[in-house]
């Protein structure tokens, strides 16, 4: 069949429009606001698209472009829509613009007599638009959070520095809460997402909620030799590489780690090794992100107030094809956030076959059993995280058992061809 008569028969049958305001999946990865969101939405459309579903993703237009379509993969297209200005505003500040994206969607159906068969809303910005898409087209909806603002206004304050202001958290709140009245389905990430739906939101969502994680893309993450990948990154054998992967958000807890250095330096002397920890992400070059630089200083500073800059190594971002080779170069991942959702990078390195440590939070408990697939500290207790790094790194045995249940785990269930089948039956139990 010609890709023209696919497209045709798939015009109303199994064509979803992926409703993703702030998140181009096509986006450079690592910077303040590209990062578990873009990868969730690229990878489960890329799977769908396989699966002969048709994928439009809408995202939102952040510079001025002549072509305002752009083929993500087979059956996928990603669709540039005009909301607010052709430059970056910060999501906080999105909800205004919706009603824009909104009407360019509409507009953008109508003239390429398009018929959907199901939207799928991401975060509330895309969800707002999604319940609207459903009203107005009478179509199924389902709805994937990645982040909710009662669960993210109790983490800042209780880890964060400044006074938090409530308002923006309160429109955000009431947004999701007339999402979830609308949406026929909601998919959680994980048991534990669900519970915080149940408790900060309703217990009436009950029926509404479906546990579908995220997943990893097994051609992408891979065990590279080891050896191969220190040299590359100019690791010495002596050394002991500890390695964070994701954005430079303030929650993501960096922090914990660089003051856990000093205990773990102390203890690692006494068998003549030296430790690096090494930071991957944050746009911090010379014409980088302001905020993602002022986050880099911060921590900076405080590595310097602890004496241990030296052994602190920011890389800034980088592509995704590139990680493997970071993730296969490291001894110990570790992950140390304030809140996480779900927390991808996890599954990524435990494909590459390097153990992880990983605060004991929001989503990270369910994918890492403690001492089985990882280990787990209470969040942002640096003495015990110090600890942990110690016990892995002397203890061969369970590193080892470590390493093989994360691999074993990741194969069974993480592939995003299993998710996205997962998602395909939710959508055709819908339609
Ligand atoms: N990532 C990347 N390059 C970087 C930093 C991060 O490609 O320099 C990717 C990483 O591989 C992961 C995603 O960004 O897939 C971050 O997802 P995660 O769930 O850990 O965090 P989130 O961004 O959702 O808070």
């Amino acid at each position: 069949m010609s890709s023209n008569n696919k497209e045709k028969k798939n015009n109303g049958k199994k064509r979803v429009a992926m409703i993703s305001v702030h998140s181009d999946p096509l986006s450079k990865l690592g910077g303040r606001e590209a990062g578990g969101q873009n990868v969730y939405v690229a990878e489960l459309s890329k799977e769908l698209g396989k699966m002969g579903w048709t994928v439009d993703i809408f995202t939102r237009l952040t510079r001025r472009r002549t072509k305002k379509m752009r083929r993500a993969a087979n059956n996928v297209n990603v669709v540039y829509l005009k909301s607010g200005p052709h430059n970056h505003v910060p999501k906080e500040d999105l909800l205004e613009k919706l009603p824009e994206f909104l009407g360019n969607f509409l507009e953008y159906k109508e003239r390429n007599k398009i018929n959907y068969s199901i939207v799928h809303g991401h975060y509330h910005d895309g969800g707002w638009v999604a319940s609207q898409i459903k009203r107005v087209l009478d179509i199924p909806m389902v709805q994937t959070f990645h982040s909710l603002g009662h669960v993210r206004h109790r983490a800042l304050e209780k880890f964060g520095e400044e006074h938090i202001d409530m308002e923006p958290f309160e429109e955000r709140i009431k947004t999701e809460q007339e999402i979830m009245k609308v949406t026929d389905k909601i998919v959680a990430t994980n048991p534990p997402e669900r519970k915080d739906i149940l408790r900060y939101y309703s217990f009436d969502l009950e029926e509404k909620i479906e546990v579908i994680p995220c997943g990893v893309n097994l051609q992408k993450f891979r065990k590279i030799n080891k050896e191969k990948a220190r040299k590359h990154r100019n690791i010495d054998k002596s050394e002991v590489l500890l390695l964070y992967v994701g954005r430079l958000d303030s929650r993501k807890g960096v922090e914990t780690t660089i003051r856990a250095l000093p205990k773990v330096i102390r203890d690692f002397s006494k068998k003549n090794k030296t430790v690096k920890f090494m930071v991957v992400g944050g746009k911090i070059g010379k014409r980088g992100d302001k905020i993602d630089i002022k986050e880099k200083e911060r921590l900076l500073g405080i590595a310097k107030e602890l004496g241990v800059e030296d052994n602190v190594v920011f890389e800034g971002k980088r592509d995704q094809e590139k990680l493997k080779n970071y993730y296969s170069a490291a001894d110990i991942f570790i992950t140390a956030p304030y809140y996480e959702p779900f927390g991808m990078t996890a599954l990524e390195t435990m494909r590459c076959g390097t153990p992880i440590i990983a605060s004991n939070v929001g989503g990270l408990p369910y994918l890492i059993k403690n001492r089985k697939n990882g280990l787990l500290f209470p969040v942002g207790k640096h003495n015990s995280l110090a600890d942990r790094i110690i016990k892995l790194e002397n203890d061969e045995k369970m590193r080892e058992a470590v390493i093989e249940s994360g691999e074993e785990m990741i194969k069974e269930k993480y592939g995003w061809k299993i998710i996205a089948n997962d998602m395909a039956k939710l959508y055709q139990q819908l339609i």
